[in-house]
């Protein structure tokens, strides 16, 4: 069956919804394709479930510790892995059926269930129907990637969607990638109660920030009892009986590292090999990212890449960002682009890391004339009342515009706190004009305009 729309948008992430939903609203008869669970990775196996996960794994943890604050807790804590699934599963569930419903209900809007495949550079194929449109929007996220490690067909593994439908508690959870997603849910099973290992090839933890934001990273993670190895640069998957894991026989280290689960953490590949591209003309990198340019245009004229497939973001605020800037350009005669959005993400470990900008390396090799000040949340009373208190800030300013460069917050209230850094930047206002504000006591952000006045030269 042949049917004709103004737009379709194919997926529906964290910009395909928003921007059907604003196209239909404007009159456009639009279609929307989903092969999935509505709302996609960040509904269903991202950032929800696993910020759900978070919560969950921090009332266990200050239970543990509600001595240090003069609570009594009697008894061991325990964690009753159905339940917290099920807390997990319930907040998930409400986001997915609500983007469902509000797609679905959604007048001039008709919602496909199936996998999209393009015929032609206007034509799209969702099972037996021919969809076709001008204007067609490609949001079709990313998936964990599976590397071509040795071992790896053998080795029974999980990845971030599999882990989160585990509903018993691991004996041993080892984790190979020491980035976001590792780290997360190597915090996350540790203060469930799993003995949780890292293992990350390269020589630090989140290897792209600062050294010394890894540093306190690791240790923030070691003294809960995780344990780390770097430098495993020659990995190989293994299955010994009932146990998995890795063997490592590089120069340092112990060769082996069993446990009872695997999970596999290394980066994501975007959903874009079966999507008929080649049918449609549409580049991509040698990634398997979807060129685009700052308006996120393909090089075919009526087809946009949006959110993670397009390579320009990796984060549900970037995706979300991504429909802004498309809706702007075509509906509201504003000419956002990519290129105007200020890198910022958070790291959910406990405590946060908040970042947003340059690091402190990119400073440095930016040539600029740069001002630092640095703070350990030691210093910090709102941390220290509530005995929160690892981690630091790091502020970098330009010291001739006295412009905000960037902004490093690992401790209590961090993915919150960083905004105040952000939002200076959006509005390129300079460091004094937050120097002479008046924040609320007690907070953390109180302390970042005395850290202004402490900026001393890199
Ligand atoms: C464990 C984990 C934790 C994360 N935590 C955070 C966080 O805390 N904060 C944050 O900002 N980001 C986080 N992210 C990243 C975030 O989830 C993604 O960046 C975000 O979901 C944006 O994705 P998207 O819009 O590109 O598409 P997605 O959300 O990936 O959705 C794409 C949709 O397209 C559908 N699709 C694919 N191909 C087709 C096809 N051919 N036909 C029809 N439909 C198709 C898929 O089924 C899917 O539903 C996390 C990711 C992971 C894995």
């Amino acid at each position: 069956m042949k049917s004709a729309f103004d737009a379709i948008v194919i997926g529906t992430g964290q910009s395909g919804p928003f921007l059907a939903v604003r196209l239909a609203t404007a009159g456009r008869k639009v279609a929307i394709i989903e092969r999935g669970r509505f709302g996609g990775t960040c509904i269903n196996t991202g950032c929800i479930p696993t910020k759900t996960l978070v919560a969950s794994a921090y009332a266990a943890h200050m239970a543990r510790r509600a001595g240090d604050f003069g609570v009594d807790v009697s008894g061991p804590v325990r964690v009753d892995m159905r339940r917290v699934k099920a807390r997990k599963d319930e907040i998930s569930g409400k986001s997915r059926t609500g983007v469902e419903s509000w797609l679905k209900g959604t007048a001039n809007c008709t919602v496909y269930q199936g996998h999209a495949r393009f015929e032609s550079p206007n034509e799209v194929r969702v099972g037996a129907e021919l969809l076709s449109a001008p204007q067609i929007f490609i949001n079709v996220g990313a998936r964990a990637t599976t590397p071509s490690m040795p071992g790896v067909a053998d080795s029974p593994y999980l990845t971030n969607s599999t882990l989160l439908d585990l509903d018993i508690l691991p004996r041993h959870l080892v984790i190979i990638g020491g980035s976001y997603v590792g780290l997360e849910f190597g915090q996350i099973f540790r203060r469930f109660g799993s003995e949780v290992t890292i293992i990350e090839k390269a020589s630090r933890l989140i290897s792209h920030e600062d050294e010394d934001v890894s540093t306190e990273v690791r240790a923030i993670l070691e003294r809960e009892g995780i344990r780390v190895r770097v430098n495993a640069t020659c990995i190989e998957l293994m299955k010994h009986g009932e146990e998995v894991g890795a063997r490592m026989d590089c120069s340092e280290g112990a060769p082996e590292v069993r446990g009872s689960h695997l999970l596999l953490a290394l980066g994501r590949t975007p959903n874009t090999g079966d999507l008929g591209l080649e049918k449609a003309g549409v580049a991509r990198d040698e990634h398997g990212y979807i060129v685009v340019d700052h308006q996120l245009r393909t090089n075919v004229p009526g087809i946009w890449a949006l959110g993670d497939c397009n390579g320009h973001g990796g984060f549900t605020h970037t995706s979300y960002n991504d429909f802004e800037i498309v809706a702007a350009n075509l509906l509201d005669h504003d000419t956002r682009r990519v290129t105007d959005r200020i890198p910022a993400y958070n790291l959910y470990i406990d405590p946060p890391l908040g970042r947003c900008g340059m690091t402190e390396r990119e400073a440095r090799a930016s040539g600029r004339h740069v001002l630092l000040a640095t703070r350990p949340m030691t210093r910090v009373g709102r941390a220290v009342e509530k005995d929160e208190s690892q981690g630091f800030m790091k502020i970098l300013v330009d010291a001739d515009s006295k412009q905000f460069l960037g902004a490093t917050i690992l401790g209590t209230g961090g993915d919150e706190v960083i905004h105040c850094v952000l939002d200076m930047m959006y509005a390129g206002a300079p460091c004094t004009v937050m120097q002479r504000a008046m924040h609320i006591h007690p907070t953390v952000s109180e302390l970042i305009p005395t850290m202004l006045g402490e900026l001393r030269p890199l």
